[in-house]
């Protein structure tokens, strides 16, 4: 019986409402309802207690509301927190809470496993299952919400996509996901707030231009040279950068919006002055941010972080081409829950 039931949270408002004239009630209820599921995050239609019993009943006879659950929580001792997330299905991706001094950002996933395969990354071992919904990547956002209000006396502030699997990927879900998340009727946080990271698919990024989204990007680089970057992240045979930095100067040229590039600095991978100049050539056509993120090693040992010396180097060839340009820490490492480390292991 309930395998036929329909997933409520895949209705638009508008198919709610009709959906009640269909039922000869009022439009207006699904109103109510759409409130209840998004806003008010109600797990359960007894939860609706603004809908008389009948409807109630109505709706547990025709729909499921598909909610996840935080199967088992990890908080790091630097106040990171990791949640295992189990889905309707069964399946299990991860979300992360990471709060520092003035905010509190969510890290959340897109897909189950991921179908590129960067040699650095943990979550590149599980193949890609399925995308996510777009309630299921809602969810995850409340449940951190909670979590913020609950550990850290504050709401979540900030929200980045750079958990499991590749947003672009997922795209229009991810998308209807940030709709809602940014809606008054759902979360009604600010898209200047919420960072999409990609590995770099030169479509999509076009596509997010000509939509004219109104979150940020950030592009996992980590090398401007393609044979070093294909080495470390094959696709990048198929997306080459040249397509790359031809798809982000016309998401620039759309959008004026500054563009973050996400850098891992390996020894004897990407750590001499002709990777710097590289980079430093291929930030030059449009107003650059590099992030120098610290390496999360996963079991292989073939990755090492590159020494001070080097990240010095990039640091000061990149301010002094007036590139801005942060070295950022990892957080949450002791519960594999710092970038790349996500790999279902909880
Ligand atoms: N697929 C998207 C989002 C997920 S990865 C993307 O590639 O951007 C989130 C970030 O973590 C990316 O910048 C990725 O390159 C980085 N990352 C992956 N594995 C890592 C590791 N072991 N240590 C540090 N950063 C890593």
């Amino acid at each position: 019986m309930s395998a036929q039931k329909k997933d409520i949270r895949a209705l638009t408002k508008d198919q709610l409402r009709d959906f009640f004239v269909s039922e000869g009630d009022k439009a207006f209820r699904g109103n109510q309802v759409y409130e209840w599921l998004w806003h008010k995050s109600a797990h359960t239609f007894d939860a609706m207690t603004s809908l008389s019993k009948e409807t109630r009943r109505m709706l547990t006879d025709n729909f499921v509301i598909n909610h996840i659950k935080v199967d088992v929580m990890q908080r790091s001792t630097d106040g990171t927190i990791k949640n295992a997330v189990k889905l309707h299905d069964g399946l299990t991706v991860e979300s992360v809470l990471i709060p520092t001094a003035s905010r509190t950002t969510a890290c959340v996933s897109s897909q189950v496993g991921c179908s590129l395969d960067c040699k650095f990354c943990a979550t590149s071992r599980l193949k890609r299952m399925r995308n996510l919904n777009p309630d299921e990547i809602y969810d995850q956002v409340v449940a951190i919400d909670n979590e913020s209000r609950l550990y850290h006396n504050r709401p979540l502030s900030n929200i980045v996509f750079m958990g499991m699997g590749e947003p672009l990927m997922n795209y229009n879900n991810v998308l209807k996901a940030i709709d809602k998340i940014t809606s008054n009727e759902g979360l009604g946080m600010s898209p200047k707030r919420i960072v999409v990271s990609t590995s770099g698919v030169p479509k999509m990024i076009r596509k997010m231009a000509d939509d004219e989204v109104k979150f940020k990007l950030a592009v996992s680089l980590h090398s401007a040279i393609d044979e070093i970057r294909t080495s470390i992240m094959p696709f990048n045979a198929t997306f080459p950068l040249k397509d790359l930095r031809e798809a982000l100067e016309y998401w620039y040229a759309k959008t004026k919006n500054r563009i973050t590039y996400e850098y891992v600095v390996w020894e004897g991978i990407n750590d001499t002055l002709k990777d710097v100049e590289a980079l430093v050539a291929f930030c030059k056509f449009a107003p650059s941010k590099v992030n120098l993120i610290e390496y999360n090693p996963i079991d292989d040992g073939i990755f090492q972080q590159a020494n001070a010396k080097a990240i010095d180097m990039y640091v000061s060839k990149l301010e002094a081409n007036n590139i801005t340009v942060t070295v950022r820490r990892s957080r949450g490492k002791d519960i594999d829950a710092a970038c790349g480390q996500l790999a279902n292991k909880a």
